[in-house]
């Protein structure tokens, strides 16, 4: 099919996202031609879905919540990184027609934790809060600015175990589920779990945060999440939502897609001015 080249993100739910205003901004900037949708489709539609839009000659995918674990088996192959987490939040075509997948979660989070916001993650104890798609993208990549250790707490704890004994190598990881917790305070508690979505608040005991504690919820709202307003009632130093992050992963797949890394600086005052 001629025309513009056509991306999307596929999701459930997705019509939340900001994806296809931010593809379409670097889209302007680089003087790309191309349109990029939203899909929704449960966990039973999403394979035939993903691949009649391939089918059709789609060129891209970004892979939103729950899809990214079935979007690693979706793919023919995976980038070492995709394969490490084990979850795939974008796929390409490659030019012998088969699919490509990439996890771009990880570097988004981090350079919009260490680039935008200066946190320094050397030596900080981090708290990671969930153990679905996203939290499998994010852990290595946080492991390797050497962190003092890496807690990641799940309602269902053996996901939890699961991930913390495949990134075992990677640095000093503990897995718990919420009633485990002890009451020591976070330098960085970061939020991965898909609660604020509902605008719920994970099963949050007292004293992990005091004053000194930075937060970041991966999810994003108009003003604040659960989450977020949770951190600025307990006096947390700073809380962040993931628009940052998502812009930071949207550029990395962009340039998977078209070749070229748009600079992320424009769009996230763009968007910092829409809240
Ligand atoms: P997912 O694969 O569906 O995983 C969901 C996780 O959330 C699981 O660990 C689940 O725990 C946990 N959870 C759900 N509801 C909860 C609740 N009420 N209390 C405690 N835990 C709860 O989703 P995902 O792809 O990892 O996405 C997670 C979040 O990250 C979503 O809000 C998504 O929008 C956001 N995200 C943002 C960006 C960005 O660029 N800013 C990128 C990726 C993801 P169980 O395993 O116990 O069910």
């Amino acid at each position: 099919m001629n025309g513009p080249d056509r991306y999307a993100v596929i999701g459930h739910p997705v019509q939340h996202s900001r994806s296809p205003f931010i593809h379409a901004r670097f889209a302007a900037q680089c003087g790309h031609a191309l349109t990029y949708a939203t899909i929704d489709a449960t966990p039973g539609q999403f394979e035939s879905v993903a691949r009649g839009f391939f089918a059709d000659g789609g060129k891209g995918l970004n892979v939103t919540l729950p899809h990214k674990e079935a979007a690693a088996r979706l793919a023919d192959t995976l980038t070492p990184r995709a394969g490490l987490a084990g979850a795939v939040n974008v796929l390409a075509v490659r030019n012998d027609g088969s699919l490509l997948g990439d996890n771009t979660d990880g570097s988004g989070l981090v350079s919009d934790l260490v680039r935008n916001h200066g946190i320094v993650l050397a030596g900080a104890r981090i708290l990671l809060l969930g153990a679905g798609g996203a939290a499998r993208g994010i852990i290595a990549p946080l492991l390797e600015h050497n962190p003092a250790e890496l807690v990641i707490v799940n309602r269902r704890r053996d996901r939890a175990r699961e991930l913390s004994a495949r990134f075992a190598k990677l640095g000093v990881l503990h897995a718990m589920g919420y009633d485990e917790l002890q009451a020591d305070a976070f330098d960085l508690v970061i939020n991965a779990t898909a609660s604020s979505l509902t605008g719920e608040l994970p099963p949050l005991p007292p004293g992990i945060v005091d004053s000194h504690s930075i937060c970041y919820d991966l999810a994003y709202a108009r003003d604040a999440t659960a989450f977020t307003r949770w951190a600025e009632q307990r006096g947390c130093d700073r809380a962040y939502m993931g628009l940052g992050m998502l812009v930071e992963q949207a550029a990395e797949c962009f340039l998977l897609w078209r070749g070229v890394r748009p600079d992320t600086s424009a769009v996230l005052s763009e968007l910092a001015l829409q809240k």
